[in-house]
């Protein structure tokens, strides 16, 4: 694909016009920094406070434009009322990619992460919420965030009945049970309501579920994503500020496509990739114990080296798990000292350890937005 430059960028944006000082951005001048890296397109718009709110659509309309040139893969706008030259960029991604900010949907959320696979049915709910349970158990704030509209299960592996009350009679609380706070499609609407919802729709659900929640202070809010990588994911995985994804797969699917499509769709908008999970790993008998390498053993681990992935740790195929989760009350909650939250644990020690060490190098290497 041919790659956009700043030129052509600058060429297009000569038709848009800020209509209350009724000449174009560029004659304005109002482009204070851009960043263009393999067809990601991060933009600043600089405007002055008072007239902020009233610029979203004007913000919107250079995003829209933008992202809509050959060879733009995706295209971030952002508006600064910061004085020229001084504003820090949003982040340290914005450098390498344009990504919204965790400041506008969760101020107070240190790091989000996406839990994700390529295809459904290979436990990534599961992983996500003895994952989030993992987490919470080493001390960490946590929530868990089922951003599955179409099938959330957070309600059944958490055993959660009832909705979620507000305290504050504005916003709605998140459910807390087993230590961690969770939000789900699951808990607004009826289980038999049939959810149609058109694209946008999933989005603004998504976007409500975070930003219209009363979270409070979070370490890390684990986010269970719907399974596969078409353009619904992509585009959530552009609209949620993450801090980095963890790829979950089966033994079978690593060796085939789905988990390289799920850490090509990361890698695409330069989302960190935390690692790989390998779900159903091998398989624990339960009537014997007898442990039965069902599809060979380390072929994983080999696999996700060659991708270039860390890999996280792998988690057997125990009727045990799938039990916990089925009767709400997950293997991490149900059996804390077992061999299984032992498994969980490790793994989310090291996701914990990776997500600090990248929040501390984006702290330390804010750039500074380039002048044009
Ligand atoms: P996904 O979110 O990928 O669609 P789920 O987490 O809903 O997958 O898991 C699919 C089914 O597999 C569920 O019935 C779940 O209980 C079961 N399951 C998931 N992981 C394991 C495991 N490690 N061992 C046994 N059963 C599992």
């Amino acid at each position: 694909m041919t790659q956009v430059t700043e030129q052509q960028i600058i060429d297009a944006l000569r038709c848009v016009v800020d209509r209350e000082r009724k000449n174009d951005i560029i004659s304005l001048g109002m482009i204070e920094g851009m960043q263009v890296k393999d067809g990601h397109v991060a933009l600043t718009l600089g405007v002055e406070p008072e007239r902020g709110p009233r610029l979203e659509p004007l913000r919107k309309e250079v995003e829209t434009l933008v992202h809509k040139l050959p060879g733009v893969i995706s295209a971030s706008v952002v508006l600064t009322a910061e004085k020229r030259g001084t504003a820090p960029a949003p982040s340290a991604h914005s450098a390498q990619a344009p990504r919204p900010q965790g400041g506008e949907l969760l101020p107070d959320v240190k790091a989000i992460i996406a839990v994700a696979s390529g295809k459904g049915g290979v436990g990534k709910s599961t992983t996500s919420v003895n994952l989030a349970l993992a987490l919470a158990t080493l001390g960490h704030e946590t929530g868990l965030l089922d951003a599955d509209i179409y099938g959330p299960s957070t309600r059944r592996l958490l055993g959660i009945s009832g909705g979620p009350r507000s305290s504050d009679g504005i916003k709605l609380d998140p459910i807390s049970k087993y230590g961690i706070k969770s939000m789900s499609m699951a808990y607004l609407v009826e289980e038999e309501t049939p959810i149609v919802w058109r694209g946008p729709m999933v989005q603004s659900a998504l976007e409500q579920m975070m930003r219209d929640i009363n979270w409070g202070k979070l370490d890390i809010l684990v986010v269970d994503m719907p399974p596969g990588t078409g353009d619904t994911q992509l585009t959530m995985v552009q609209k949620v500020p993450l801090a980095g994804a963890v790829i979950v797969s089966t033994p079978q699917d690593i060796a085939l496509i789905d988990a390289r499509k799920g850490l090509n769709m990361f890698r695409k908008v330069e989302v960190p990739v935390l690692g790989l999970i390998e779900n159903m790993s091998y398989f624990n008998c339960p009537s014997c114990g007898h442990r039965t390498e069902i599809f060979g053993h380390g072929g994983a681990r080999r696999e996700a080296e060659k991708l270039g992935m860390d890999f996280l740790g792998e988690i057997p195929l125990d009727t045990v798990i799938r039990q916990t989760s089925d009767d709400g009350h997950p293997i991490v909650a149900a059996d804390p000292e077992g061999e299984h939250a032992r498994a969980y644990l490790a793994i989310a020690a090291k996701v914990w350890k990776t997500v600090e060490q990248n929040l501390q190098m984006r702290a330390a290497s804010a750039p500074r937005i380039v002048i044009q």
